[in-house]
């Protein structure tokens, strides 16, 4: 692939088979245009944090990926839907939540899309998995900061 940038993407779900869902989606962005997974983390559970509902299952993969990051966005959003993600309300339970987590170097603050994404330095549920697959971008400090929240592995 000419161009790739590496890219971690979050998946999490807590509706329906939230199990069978991230890992369809993880085959699904395989499958996406000039996209390809390298490195798929386990499976973890969570309990919803600014959300509510069952608890979640979530997992980190690292793509390499030629298109650009509006276009990935793009792509991400589709899956959702096709999931059958609808968004009633901010943070309701959904089917499928695909958020793009670091894209290469890139800093990007538009009304579309923040990367490195926000949130991602305060959630167990992306840095454990994330320092799975790439222990190099989680120091240990990082990891003790949110050693507070549930989040345990459930599948490989
Ligand atoms: P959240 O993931 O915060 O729980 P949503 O999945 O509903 O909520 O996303 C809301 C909006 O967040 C999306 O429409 C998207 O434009 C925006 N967004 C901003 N930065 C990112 C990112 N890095 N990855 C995914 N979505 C993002
Ligand atoms: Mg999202």
């Amino acid at each position: 692939m000419r161009d790739a940038v590496a890219a971690y993407l979050a998946l999490g779900a807590n509706l329906g088979d939230a199990q069978a869902a991230v890992r369809e989606a993880m085959d699904a962005i395989h499958a996406l245009p000039a996209t390809r997974v390298v490195r798929r983390s386990s499976l973890y559970r969570t309990a919803p944090m600014d959300s509510s509902g069952p608890d979640y299952i979530n997992a980190v993969v690292q793509v390499d990926t030629a298109l650009t990051a509006p276009d990935l966005l793009r792509e991400l959003q589709a899956l959702e839907l096709r999931a059958g993600r609808l968004r009633p309300y901010r943070n309701a339970p959904r089917t499928l939540d695909l958020d793009i987590l670091l894209f290469g170097e890139a800093r990007i603050f538009s009304d579309a899309l923040t990367i490195p994404h926000p949130r991602m330095v305060s959630r167990a549920f992306v840095l454990v998995p994330l320092r799975e697959i790439a222990p190099q971008l989680v120091d240990a400090s990082l990891l003790r900061s949110v050693a507070g929240q549930d989040c345990q592995p459930v599948a490989r």
